[in-house]
């Protein structure tokens, strides 16, 4: 799938499409999408000052959001729920073994309009460190496992974050002659550490504020980023931030609603549930939070970067 790429060139190009000036039914108000912004090919291969020199062209006060780990019901739709509320875009990484478990949820997150990526097969923890062949598996039935999720290739846009953000150069390589877009990123909120989602939401404001912009990596199967995000979207709006939507070259797909790939049973393992209830939430995503009545029991939250 990625071989019609090859040759196109190693290197990125930016390009500023339209800015998106839809309204936002129901939210006169909302934070939106300020711009959309095109990563092809070009001159560019990696991005995200965290680790590379290269990162998106940001203008001040500029974010761009994405959400790694998913799709994982019910956190993801709940990350979409809070989205759609601000009519807010974003990039989501998918892991290759979730998207297989949960195709509906993977096709629900791109017909909400937002970007899709790919983040691996299994999210081993230790990417640096497994075979150039594994490195290869996990990159290309990552890849295969999200494009029969959404039953089509043009749907996926042909970016890829590393596991725990473990880049060699050797992984750096195969990514290259698959023309995919490395993504790092700008700055983290530390959503996988057993912390508060206040804490989660405090981080992620003074990062941004002390860099003034970005790209700000969360996870979407994380209970504390669901119970913080909508207060997150109500401070950027007030701080004076704006959304820029990353999107790819080409024309995006339109998806029949009814997933295409049969659901797998989710096998046990990574990411592995624990019993601990999140920490008490004294943030206005308390009010979102309890309308989701499976949830109110007190939400489970998951081991990520744990041993496998
Ligand atoms: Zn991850």
């Amino acid at each position: 799938m990625r071989g019609a790429l090859l040759g196109i060139g190693l290197a990125v190009t930016f390009f500023c499409a339209t800015a998106n000036a839809a309204p936002c039914p129901g939210n006169p108000n909302a934070l939106g999408v300020s711009r959309e912004l095109t990563v092809t090919a070009g001159d560019y291969s990696r991005l995200g000052t965290m680790q590379y020199r290269q990162t998106l062209p940001l203008a001040d006060r500029e974010v761009v959001l994405t959400f790694d780990d998913g799709p994982l019901p019910p956190y993801s739709d709940h990350v979409l729920a809070a989205l759609a509320a601000e009519c807010v875009k974003a990039t989501f990484f998918l892991v290759g073994r979730h998207a297989r478990a949960h195709p509906d949820a993977a096709r629900r997150i791109y017909n909400a309009g937002h970007t899709i990526g790919t983040h691996s097969q299994n999210h081993p923890l230790s990417f640096d460190q497994i075979s150039d062949g594994r490195v290869e598996h996990e990159i290309d039935d990552g890849i295969a496992s999200v494009t029969a999720a959404l039953g089509d290739s043009k749907a996926l846009a042909p970016f890829f974050r590393v596991p725990g953000l473990r880049r060699t150069a050797s992984v750096e390589a195969h990514l290259r002659t698959r023309s995919l877009v490395v993504w790092s990123s700008d700055t983290l909120a530390d959503d996988w550490r057993p912390i508060s989602s206040d804490q989660v939401l405090r981080l992620a404001l003074s990062r941004l504020e002390a860099r003034g912009k970005g790209v700000l990596l969360l996870h979407d199967i994380q209970a504390r980023t669901v119970l913080m995000l909508p207060t997150l979207l109500a401070e950027l709006k007030k701080r004076g931030f704006k959304i820029v939507h990353v999107i790819s070259e080409g024309a995006r797909p339109v998806l029949p609603e009814a997933p295409i790939a049969e659901a797998e049973p989710a096998r046990p393992g990574w990411p592995r549930v624990s019993k601990v209830a999140a920490a008490p939430v004294k943030t206005a995503a308390r009010s979102f939070w309890s309308t989701f009545a499976g949830l109110q029991a007190g939400p489970v939250k998951y081991d990520l970067h744990g041993s496998q």
